[in-house]
């Protein structure tokens, strides 16, 4: 397997351990099919090749490769409900291997660590911690965004974030956890603490976030947990800006407002969380907030190898891409939340860093690549897309949003704003799985079930079994 590299052929070990089986699926002779390398498999790496599969399904000249740090895609408007436990957290999930249907195209489970432009080469550490070398033709970088802490003190050690499968399982955990142990505390200021959750950032996910928290407290509060009072959980939302929902017109984060407000949240517009304890947190000028639960859903930033790669960005490290998404590098390309991809005809103006663009954005990605591939340079376009609108869930079965320009608020907004992520999930399969479980727990309601599934870190497989990890090398070799 340690073939060294050479032009259009990977250097991967792999689980599979018959080479031949690879053999027969890639082509291993010259001259090597073209190499369109996609790094990241959220919506924009997915969408980006799975349109290129559509676009060159007759034609055995193109390979696409997609790598991605988790094996799935997640579909994050969903994010939220997993904490809540309306969804099962595999729900929000789809598979990279079952998105891709060619045998020429292959998902890669592994951590981009370097992109050598000059060497036309990506360098990725797998599941056995070995560095990798890959080769492309084309790359595209679809790598999103990370949490964004601002170096805020205590933000990484004390607060949990809602960006990943995992922080909303942790923030599942963390909620019920508080609730077990305010159910057992005596100290009435303990149980205050544990039973106040504190939400840093009002925009969509801080408001879907709080919205979700507060639904599934009251709700398994009132069936599990009878000797909490009514009145004892208790949510506070710090928002730097003067309205929550800053991505919406005026007029909808103050509904929001006004509807969390009901709900038992205070909001705090206009300001700045200063640092997070393990005892609360301190905002504004210096206001203290016994909390044992803060969610951060403040920033994003892009990923950090977008920068590191070399090719221009911005000062946050967006790629710097023209309007046809090509990075300042040829045969170069980046799309989605690491992108800043400019809106034609209006100067100074770029496409919001949201799922919604980022499946567009793909789609003409994947047409430019084939047409620069071909050599067809006419028709390589620009990316123009008018937003169809924007739908936040506050939970409770409310929502607001605006639509083809009109406002909608309150039970119509929130319908719709599930009838249109639903449309979305991947596959029939999906589709029915999340109609099925919205379903059941509206009839049967959710559960406190608080599963604990973190190994210390030098477990190895942890207490069902006795290997240890083996160091990782972290050096790259290419
Ligand atoms: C809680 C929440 C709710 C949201 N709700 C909405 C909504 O309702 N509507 C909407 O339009 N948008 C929503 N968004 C925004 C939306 O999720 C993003 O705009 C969208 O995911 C961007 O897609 P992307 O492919 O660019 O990035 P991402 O989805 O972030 O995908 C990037 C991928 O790259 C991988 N990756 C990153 N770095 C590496 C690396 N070094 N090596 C290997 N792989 C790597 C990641 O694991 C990930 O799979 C929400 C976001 C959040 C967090």
């Amino acid at each position: 397997m340690a073939t060294p590299p050479r032009r259009g052929r990977a250097v991967i070990r792999c689980s599979c351990n018959d080479r031949r089986d690879m053999r027969t699926i890639y082509r291993s002779d010259p001259p090597w099919p073209h190499r369109v390398l996609v790094l990241g498999g959220g919506f924009a790496g997915v969408e980006t090749a799975r349109h290129l599969e559509k676009l060159t399904r007759r034609r055995d000249d193109i390979e696409i490769w997609l790598v991605s740090r988790e094996n799935f895609t997640l579909f994050t408007p969903l994010l939220p409900e997993v904490c809540s436990g309306m969804l099962e957290a595999r729900h929000t999930v789809t598979a990279l291997r079952a998105q891709l249907r060619r045998p020429s195209s292959w998902a890669v489970t592994a951590d981009v660590q370097r992109i050598d432009l000059d060497g036309k080469q990506v360098t990725v550490i797998g599941g056995d911690g070995d560095p990798h070398r890959l080769n492309y033709d084309t790359l595209v970088i679809a790598l999103g965004g990370e949490t964004a802490t601002f170096g805020i003190t205590g933000i990484p050690e004390y607060s949990v974030g809602m960006k990943t499968l995992a922080d909303a399982f942790a923030l599942r955990n963390r909620i019920i956890e508080m609730l077990e142990r305010a159910d057992l505390e005596e100290d009435p200021a303990e149980r205050q603490a544990q039973l106040t959750f504190v939400v840093g950032g009002g925009g969509f996910s801080g408001v879907e976030t709080a919205g979700e928290v507060e639904d599934f407290v009251r709700r398994v509060r009132r069936r599990y947990y009878a000797k909490i009072p009514a009145d004892g959980p208790q949510g506070h939302i710090v928002e730097l800006n003067d309205r929550l929902l800053m991505e919406m017109p005026e007029g909808m984060g103050e509904y929001a407002a006004e509807k969390l407000e009901k709900r038992g949240y205070r909001i705090h517009t206009g300001t700045a969380i200063k640092e997070v304890r393990a005892d609360g947190v301190i905002i504004g000028d210096g206001e203290f907030i016994p909390s044992r639960t803060v969610i951060w859903t403040g920033g994003v930033r892009p990923s950090p190898t977008v920068r590191e790669s070399g090719i221009e960005v911005d000062k946050a490290g967006r790629a710097l891409v023209s309007s046809a998404m090509e990075t300042s590098r040829e045969g170069v390309w980046a799309i989605g939340d690491c992108a800043l991809v400019p809106k034609v005809g209006e100067e100074g103006a770029y496409h919001a860093p949201t799922a919604q663009n980022a499946v567009r954005e793909a789609k003409q990605l994947a047409k430019n690549i084939v047409a620069s591939i071909d050599g067809r340079v006419r028709d390589i376009r620009p990316f123009e897309y008018r937003t169809i609108g924007t739908l936040a869930s506050i939970g409770h079965r409310t929502g607001v949003g605006v639509v083809f320009g009109i406002r909608v608020r309150g039970w119509i907004a929130w319908f719709m704003w599930r009838g249109y992520y639903w449309s979305r999930v991947p596959g029939i399969g999906g589709k029915a799985r999340v109609a099925l479980e919205w379903g059941l727990n509206a009839v049967f309601g959710s559960d406190p079930v608080q599963l604990k599934v973190d190994y210390p870190g030098t477990a190895g497989m942890g207490p069902s079994g006795t290997r240890r990890s083996r160091p990782r090398s972290t050096d790259p070799r290419a």
